[in-house]
């Protein structure tokens, strides 16, 4: 797994090849919240239980609010009570991107839009949720536009 490094490092994949809708870290600054920069663009982490999505149960698909992909569906999301929207699985194992953080002296998988290159939140494994996958992807509402179907 390729290590990770904030998403404004760069506009290209750990497999070389360029997000598809990348744009300039000016453009996102303006594009952007400043909240939403900080998590989508420079990795932050949007403070638990405060999120818009958190206890959201709304069928629909949860988007990259950066660059409008679909992620998520309300399908896969489940209570896990971490305090930030949990998802059992990605909407297609293709939508996003899994790199290796280190960071805070930690050994966790972050989770990236794999159109943008934006942050999303990270990913954990066998925590022994009652779901299909036994993963929680444990996403940053800030970092998602909800969509009601
Ligand atoms: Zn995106």
């Amino acid at each position: 797994m390729a290590h990770s490094t904030p998403a404004s490092d760069g506009p290209e994949r750990p497999d070389g090849t360029a997000y598809p809708r990348a744009r300039s870290e000016a453009e996102w600054r303006e594009e952007l919240a400043p909240d939403e920069y900080r998590v989508l663009r420079a990795g932050g982490t949007e403070a638990p239980f405060t999120g818009a999505y958190t206890d959201n149960h709304d069928v629909g698909v949860y988007r990259c609010r950066a660059c409008r992909a679909e992620l998520f569906r309300s399908d896969a999301k489940f209570d896990s009570h971490c305090g930030w929207p949990s998802f059992f699985t990605p909407l297609a194992g293709d939508s996003v991107i899994l790199l290796e953080d280190t960071s805070l002296g930690m050994m966790r998988t972050e989770v990236r839009c794999a159109s943008c290159g934006g942050h999303l939140g990270h990913v954990f494994t066998g925590e022994g949720y009652a779901t299909p996958t036994d993963q929680r992807y444990c996403i940053n509402s800030v970092s998602l536009t909800f969509e009601p179907t």
